[in-house]
Formats: structure tokens, sequence, C-alpha cells
């Protein structure tokens, strides 16, 4: 058996992620704060680790999928932190937390000679459950050729930048677009069904024609028009990208008007339907304003 890697935050994307590993044949020491987002892994054979410095006592390679940059930057260099731990050598972080902590925490871990891989992914709880990701890395050619075989079971492994803080970059204009197709579209469906339109005959013709996007052609379908608004990815969390993808542009002087507009919206569900709550909710905000709502007919 292979050394173990391990895996920190093993929630909606993580969960998925971390059993494609198992999968692939890899032993994992696993740790969240939450026990009952261990125990599935547990079930299939992972090891349980106490903190995030035990995981780092047990694992050269670790790697996380993490809400907040601040809970990354906490997991990695905080008190029982990995970088307590002796055998770690590598930190793999497949989560959203923008490139000015990718580079912080990058340049904590450099401080003790172990090296840091950012490795945002896309593709959503669906394509975590088949492992088929994008999976963005930025990170120097030799630590590259270290971790590739590694996340291939997850996704497409994509090597986007040598540097870290590119990968995040890459993820941010990544979710920007969805972000901002969810918005837009949600708008758009709106005026259709107040108009009178079947929302299910809009979908129909929007992706047969130009105004097709992953919104239209997926979300809408599978989560608002049946009203289960279960997707899995939280409103807070989309709010979380777009914020950061505006202080990424401000800082390089890029323009933001059509982002800041996105913004708002995104601002709205969190306070009026819940930073936890899914974010397919999105649609409700629209809705509340105009007085209908996009379901199905039948
Ligand atoms: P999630 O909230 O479902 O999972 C995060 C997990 O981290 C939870 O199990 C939580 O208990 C755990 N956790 C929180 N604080 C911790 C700590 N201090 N120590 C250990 N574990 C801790 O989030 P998610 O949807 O799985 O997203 C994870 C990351 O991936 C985020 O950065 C998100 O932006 C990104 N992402 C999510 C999606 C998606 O569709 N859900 C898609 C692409 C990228």
């Amino acid at each position: 058996m292979n050394d173990p890697i391990g895996f920190i935050g093993l929630g909606n994307m993580g969960e998925h992620m971390s059993g494609h590993l198992l999968e692939a044949g890899h032993s994992l020491v696993v740790y969240d704060i939450r026990d009952e987002a261990v125990a599935p892994l547990t079930a299939k054979g992972a090891a349980k680790a106490a903190s995030p410095g035990e995981v780092a006592q047990a694992a050269e390679t670790i790697i996380l999928s993490l809400p907040r940059p601040e809970i990354v930057k906490d997991v990695v260099l905080g008190q029982n932190g990995i970088i307590f731990g002796d055998k770690v050598k590598t930190v793999v972080d497949l989560s959203t937390i923008g490139p000015q902590m990718a580079g912080e925490v990058a340049a904590g871990l450099a401080a003790k000679g172990l090296s840091f891989v950012d490795s945002p992914v896309s593709g959503g709880v669906a394509g975590a459950r088949k492992g088929s990701l994008a999976v963005m890395v930025s990170c120097p050619d030799e630590d590259f050729a270290e971790v590739r075989d590694l996340l291939n079971p997850i996704g497409t492994v994509f090597h986007v930048g040598t540097k870290p803080g590119l990968g995040q970059t890459m993820k941010l204009a990544n979710n920007m677009l969805s972000a901002a197709a969810l918005a837009i579209s949600s708008e758009a469906m709106v005026m259709g069904v107040k108009a009178g339109l079947d929302p299910s005959v809009m979908l129909d013709v929007i992706n047969a024609g130009s105004g097709r996007n992953t919104a239209t052609d997926g979300k809408f379908a599978t989560a608002i028009l049946p009203r289960t608004f279960d997707v899995g990815f939280a409103n807070g969390l989309m709010h979380k990208d777009v914020a950061l993808y505006l202080k990424t542009a401000s800082a390089l002087e890029v323009p933001t008007e059509l982002a800041s507009a996105v913004e708002l919206l995104w601002r709205a569900t969190c306070s009026e339907n819940g930073p936890e709550a899914d974010f397919t909710t999105i649609v409700k905000c629209v809705e509340r304003r105009a007085g209908v709502e996009v379901k199905s007919r039948d």
C-alpha cells in the first residue's frame, strides 16, 4: 500500500473527491470538524485524525477542500495546524481562497521548506461525484509532476501556471461567469414567466438557441423548476467567490461594472435566503420582486 494521503474538509466536494482517491487505491487519513462528515470515509477504510497537525504527522501530501480563505490559513498555519506536523512535505489546496491568500499560505509553508500546490476545482458536486472536475493547478513543474497522477481521479488536470495564486485567478474568472449566468438567467426566466411563457418551453428554446449557459442547461431544470434547490453549492460560498473576483480585478485595475452588478444579487440572496441555502435560491430574490415563481407547470 502507498503512503497515506491526508484529506481535510469532507463536505459537499471533499466527500466525493476523497472517495475517488480511495477507489484509486490510495490509503487516506482524514480530518473534518464534523464527525458526520468523517464517518462515511472511515466506513470506506480511511483513518481518522484528531487535528490537521495529526494528519501532518501521518501523510507527506495533504489535500484540502475547505470553505473559506481564513479557514485554510488556520488549518495550515494556525494552532495544531499542518505546519506543525513532522511528515508533511506538500499541501494541495482544492479550495477557492483567492490569489492573495494562496500567496500568504504558500509563503508560510515555504518558510518551513514545504510546498504549496494551488489547485482549485470547478464542475460542482455533480462533477465531484463523477470525477469530471476541471482542476486548475498552479505550482512549479517539479511539484506538478509529483501531484498530477494523484489528482487524475477527480477530473481533468490543467497546469495553468507555476506560481501560487494563478490557479485561484483562473477559478475566479470561471466562477464569475457561472455566477453571472445564474443571476442574469434568473432575471430573464422571471421576465418570461411573468409575461405568460411556460418556463420548460423557455429552457428548451434557450438551450437550442444562443442564450444557452450553465444555468439554463442544468440548474434551472434540475433544481429550480422542480423547486428542490439542491445543487450543493451554498449562496455564501458563491458570494465569497464573486467578492474575491472583485478584489482581484480591482487590484489588477480591471473594470468591474458588470461584476459589481452581479455581486448585488448574490449579496441579496445571502441576506434574504441565507448564506447556507443552495445557490439556486438566487432566483427567489427576483421572483419576490416580480410576484411570480419559475416552476414546472405539471
Ligand atoms: P462545504 O461547506 O460543503 O464543505 C467544507 C467542509 O470543510 C465541511 O465538511 C466542514 O465541516 C469542513 N470544515 C470547515 N472548517 C473546518 C476546519 N477548520 N477544519 C476541518 N474541516 C473544516 O463546502 P464545499 O461546497 O465542499 O466547498 C469546499 C471548497 O470547494 C470551497 O472553497 C468552495 O468554494 C469550493 N468549491 C465548491 C464547489 C461546489 O459546487 N460545492 C465547486 C467548486 C469549488
